[in-house]
């Protein structure tokens, strides 16, 4: 079924490791695609909702600022495979694009299932073969310095040598997909360090019910900031979910990195709403006071009505403990002063985050200081490539992570490339 040593084999069938297969030259004989799952790229085919935000249009600089500290690492990467490569090699693959809010790129007919089968149609058109139902459980190097790869295969045990290894297992988030954290022991058994993993991207969990009575309310242009000692940690503006646990949506996504940092030092955290970021806590007020003097004789309700979405107006009557019947023109100052300030810092206590089952990506992973930025090899094993999720890089939502996975795989198959020529050569 397998020949016993090939020149390259690639451990996980998502974006980053198809991208190496393709780029690193080889065909049949040469190359093997190990996947632990029954099909291909799983996650690649649920992103973004199954629409998959394939990249982001932000230019380098901002590109590498939603990666926060690790970045760096990327900034060569991107300078050879960006954006607008990554683009034209999936137009050369028949896919159309289009460019949506926050400057997120989607495939125009909005499939992912078209983004991964076009990826896998070029590996099968490139005779690269890939082993489903695969899963790599050891890799050690033998006295002839080769790889010694085991693989569990419909419970049987196979060993296989290879000259090089890609190690793209992805991260520990939605290990539903196949992503189950498996590559970092892999790693850590060739040496390598594991910066501490974490759930990023992920849904947090609230105090008391408030989040379980706004329950599917969908808050869009809204402001959530991060408190913690009094002291405002972070913010972000944009679209967010109330859940029956607490919130998600987009920007608690982008904010859930801080929070799960805070959370994990054991500190108080909370979150306020502004759901009027276009005004200040004075235009609020007037804007309150304008309604009172022109509709005093309507009830406190109605007000809420032209203030709020329906959902979240038992929230601030139950709140502001003020009686849904009283008429405006009966609003006190102090009064007047809760109901501004609610809608200013609407505040709800984080309690927690959802775990790697319900996180988009995965925060920590391979050390970047352990592997070489303009190839993605090991700077500790000779022939040991990484890419994707599986290092210590993770970003924000809009198309960067898949990015980073597509533009290290295919630094990686390109470095392997180069250095099979080069031995060719060298032999000649
Ligand atoms: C729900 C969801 C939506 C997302 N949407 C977007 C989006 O729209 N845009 C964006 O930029 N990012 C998105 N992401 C993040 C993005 O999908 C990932 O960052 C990206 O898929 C990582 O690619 P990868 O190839 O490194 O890892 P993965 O895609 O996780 O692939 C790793 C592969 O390795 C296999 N594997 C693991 N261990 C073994 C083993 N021991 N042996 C053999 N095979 C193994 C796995 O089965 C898997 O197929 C989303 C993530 C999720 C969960």
């Amino acid at each position: 079924m397998f020949q016993n040593q090939y020149d390259i084999i690639v451990i996980g069938a998502g974006p980053a490791g198809l991208m190496a297969a393709i780029e690193s030259g080889k065909s049949s004989g040469g190359i093997l695609i190990f996947e632990k799952m029954r099909k291909p790229a799983l996650k690649l085919k649920i992103s973004g909702k199954g629409r998959c935000n394939i990249t982001n249009s932000a230019n380098l600089k901002d590109f590498i600022s939603h990666f926060g500290k690790n970045g760096r690492f990327l900034k060569f990467a991107f300078a050879e495979f960006f954006n607008t490569d990554l683009l034209e090699y999936f137009e050369k693959l028949g896919i159309r694009f289009k460019l949506e809010r926050g400057g997120r790129y989607f495939p125009q007919n909005n499939s992912a299932m078209d983004i991964a089968k076009a990826l896998l149609d070029k590996a099968k058109s490139l005779n690269i073969p890939l082993s489903a139902n695969s899963e790599v459980i050891d890799i050690a190097k033998s006295p002839d310095e080769k790889f010694i790869i085991t693989i569990n295969k419909n419970t049987q045990r196979i060993q296989i040598k290879a000259d090089k290894v890609v190690l793209a297992t992805g991260g520990k988030s939605y290990p539903q997909t196949g992503s189950s954290g498996a590559g970092y022991k892999l790693a850590s058994q060739l040496g390598h360090t594991i910066t501490p993993v974490s759930p990023s991207l992920v849904p947090v969990e609230t105090k008391g019910n408030t989040a379980k009575k706004l329950q599917g309310l969908s808050l869009r242009n809204v402001k959530v900031k991060i408190w913690c000692k009094n002291k405002k940690v972070d913010e972000r503006f944009g679209e967010m979910l109330f859940t029956d646990f607490g919130v998600s949506g987009p920007i608690i996504l982008s904010l859930s990195k801080t929070i799960v940092k805070l959370i994990d030092d054991k500190q108080k955290v909370f979150i306020t709403i502004d759901l009027k970021p276009a005004l200040d806590h004075k235009m609020v007020d007037q804007r309150i006071l304008k309604e009172i003097n022109e509709h005093g004789k309507q009830s406190y309700k109605n007000l809420l009505k032209r203030l709020l979405p329906g959902k979240l107006i038992p929230v601030f009557i139950e709140k502001l403990k003020i009686l849904e019947g009283k008429q405006l023109n009966q609003i006190n100052s102090e009064e007047r002063k809760k109901l501004s300030m609610l809608l200013k810092e609407f505040q709800l206590e984080v309690t927690g985050y959802r775990s790697f089952d319900s996180a988009i990506v995965t925060s920590g992973g391979i050390c970047t200081k352990e592997i070489n930025l303009q190839t993605m090899e090991s700077k500790l094993v000779k022939g040991l490539y990484f890419a994707g999720e599986i290092i210590d890089i993770d970003a924000d939502t809009g198309g960067f992570n898949l990015q980073a996975a597509f533009s290290t795989g295919w630094i990686a198959g390109r470095a392997m490339k180069v250095s099979t020529q080069k031995t060719g050569s060298d032999l000649e």
